[in-house]
């Protein structure tokens, strides 16, 4: 792996992140995960909700590959891996939590396309409340707003309520 620079090994677990997580999204959160990621579906009561758990856990092999990179000394690309995982969630955080979740109070307002795109693909990913029948699991990457729509309203809007304040 020694032969892969760095940066290019960090580029690509940014990216490959988002299909990870898109994958965990959609499969284990909303599957037998659904336990812990419930409370993200519902309006919060207090600072923190159980789904924050993920976090934790998803934080676990990043700081596993540092260890075995640099801590047992297995090569400084574990590390940029490790650094790469990492670096997705702070940019999860920031994004999901922080801008779309506002849980830390700030007065950003999008104005890119790609900003409003991602956010409002988010938004459309809370409209359904339930563990079944959501759209847009991905976050950094999301289709069209109006693909997202159609396909909410192809399944019936089951657990559907009004987008009013995103979740
Ligand atoms: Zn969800
Ligand atoms: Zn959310």
């Amino acid at each position: 792996m020694d032969e892969i620079p760095g940066p290019l090994l960090f580029l690509m677990t940014v990216i490959g992140m988002e299909g990870f997580a898109y994958a965990a999204h959609r499969w284990i959160m909303h599957g037998p995960g659904w336990f812990l990621h419930k409370s993200h579906h519902r309006p919060r009561k207090g600072r923190f909700e159980l789904n924050d758990l993920y976090a934790a856990i998803f934080a676990l092999p990043s700081i596993g590959l540092f260890w075995y990179g640099i801590g047992l000394g297995h090569g400084a690309g574990f590390a940029w891996i490790a650094g790469g995982i990492a670096a997705y969630g702070a940019i999860y955080f920031g994004f999901h939590d922080v801008i779309v979740h506002q849980r830390i109070g700030h007065h950003y307002v999008p104005r890119s396309a790609y900003m409003k795109r991602i956010m409002q693909a988010h938004r459309l990913h809370h409209v359904v409340e339930t563990r079944e029948g959501n759209v847009s699991f991905g976050f950094i990457y999301a289709p069209r707003p109006e693909v997202l729509k159609a396909e909410l309203a192809k399944r019936g809007r089951a657990g559907v309520r009004s987008p009013r304040d995103g979740g």
